[in-house]
């Protein structure tokens, strides 16, 4: 295929300082992310990973440099023109007091039953939801009746419903257990055949078959490439890669 598609989100020459820092956060930031990628970013913590997505979410204001989503300026879009584009799911995603029904409904209010067991199924919810009273299972307070990875996988299911063209994971997988984080990495890929999927991950080894890999270091992009390119650079990506090989390795060991 030799046909060039547009991006559907685009940064460019994009800086970004926190009233309360000295120096700025982004630098130069340009990026490109196309329809049906899965873009990785990755870096030490403190780079700007999570800057990146909220200004991408207009929780924060650029000072200058332009971001495009589906080719509009983002500062156009309304918040619910925003929402209808992008879905974020972050570490600790919200869960509120009420049945699994209402929980899933944010994501769609117009999802059918059918469809929100569905959603459930994707996740490997359906079973325990079923157990429990089915989608009048009441849920408490941020969750507080599901382990750390049924929340994040109910989070999952309702984002599923949501549909939207870009799909944001923010240390999604932090704090779950490995059978949710494989469960979520399996939709992860899942979803990239149709969406624009953008992981933030401090955790490599399960991203790194992401079509693009951003590493940053202070702000700005330092290497990009798949994992395979960027591990032939044998530079700070690959240190980092390394280094988490050896320490998950260690870990087992240690088992
Ligand atoms: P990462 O996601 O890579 O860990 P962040 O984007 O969260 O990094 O943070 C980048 C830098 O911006 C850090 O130095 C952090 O302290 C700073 N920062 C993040 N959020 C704020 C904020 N709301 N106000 C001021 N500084 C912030």
């Amino acid at each position: 295929m030799t046909e060039k598609k547009s991006p559907i989100i685009s940064f460019k020459n994009f800086s970004f300082q926190y009233r309360a820092q000295k120096k700025p956060t982004l630098k130069e930031i340009n990026l490109d992310i196309y329809p049906g990628e899965r873009v990785l970013i990755a870096g030490p913590s403190g780079c700007g990973k999570s800057t990146i997505t909220s200004l991408l979410m207009k929780e924060n204001r650029p000072q200058s440099g332009v971001i495009t989503l589906g080719g509009e300026v983002l500062s156009d879009f309304t918040t619910e023109g925003l929402m209808k584009k992008i879905t974020r799911i972050t570490h600790d995603s919200y869960i509120f007091k009420g049945t699994v029904r209402e929980n899933l409904a944010m994501g769609c209010e117009t999802a059918s039953e059918p469809e929100m067991r569905e959603a459930l199924g994707q996740v490997d919810l359906l079973g325990f939801v079923e157990e429990n009273g089915g989608l009048d299972m009441e849920i408490l307070e941020k969750g507080a009746n599901l382990s750390g990875g049924q929340k994040q996988r109910l989070a999952l299911a309702r984002a599923l419903l949501h549909d939207s063209p870009v799909y944001i994971f923010d240390e999604a997988t932090s704090n779950v257990d490995v059978e949710s984080e494989n469960k979520i990495m399996e939709i992860v890929q899942d979803l990239a055949r149709e969406k624009s999927v953008i992981l933030i991950s401090h955790r490599l080894a399960n991203v790194t078959a992401a079509d693009k890999i951003l590493y940053m270091e202070q702000g700005k992009i330092a290497e990009s490439g798949t994992h395979e390119q960027l591990m032939a650079q044998n530079k700070a990506y690959a240190a980092l890669f390394n280094k988490q090989q050896e320490l998950e390795h260690f870990r087992e060991d240690a088992v």
